[in-house]
């Protein structure tokens, strides 16, 4: 109940951003309400727990801001995984679409432990093509993609389906 209100309240529809007809959800409120915050934190890393993870990989930017703190709650560590060009070291990447061109991500190559349990952890699964885009970094890293935790799906653009095809092997946790 109180992560259902602080979802419902904390969490903001605009309009028209970043373009025309596109309405975003702003997650800004919610990570300036302590209370709401450490709800959120709370119940994804749980999830952590319960599903034996033993790494949250958190995606570049948003995805970093509540998969570190989850990470500590749950007692594991953290892994960035980040746009192009941004990690020092050598690098697995994939390429995925966006709705317009292309983007590509990257994780170190020694990342993960090999076998290692990991769950992925995002603001907003929206099309699914970077939470896909990401699991396959960590298969490429030698670990297993157990989970994706997310905030919220935008369920009209059915990336839970492209994920659950894409990604057998992990649950999906939508709060
Ligand atoms: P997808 O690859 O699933 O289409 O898009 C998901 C990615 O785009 C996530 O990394 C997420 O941060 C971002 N994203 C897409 N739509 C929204 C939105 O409405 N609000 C927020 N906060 N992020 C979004």
């Amino acid at each position: 109940p109180v992560l259902d209100q602080v979802l419902a309240t904390r969490i903001l529809d605009v309009p028209d951003y970043p373009q025309p007809g596109v309405v975003f959800k702003d997650i800004t409120p919610l990570l300036g309400d302590p209370a709401a915050f450490g709800a959120v934190v709370g119940a994804m890393a749980e999830q952590v727990r319960a599903s034996g993870a033993t790494r949250v990989a958190g995606l570049e930017a948003r995805g970093f801001i509540l998969a570190a703190p989850v990470a500590l709650a749950a007692g594991v560590g953290f892994v960035p995984v980040r746009k192009a060009g941004k990690l020092p070291r050598a690098t697995f990447r994939e390429d995925y679409q966006l709705e317009y061109g292309t983007a590509t991500i990257e994780v170190h190559r020694d990342a993960f432990e090999p076998g290692e349990r990991v769950m992925i952890v995002d603001d907003i699964l929206a099309t699914g093509g970077t939470a896909v885009a990401a699991a396959k970094l960590v298969r490429d890293a030698g670990a297993v993609p157990v989970g994706l935790s997310v905030l919220m799906e935008l369920g009209f653009l059915a990336g839970r389906d492209r994920f659950a095809a894409s990604v057998p092997e992990a649950g999906i946790h939508t709060l």
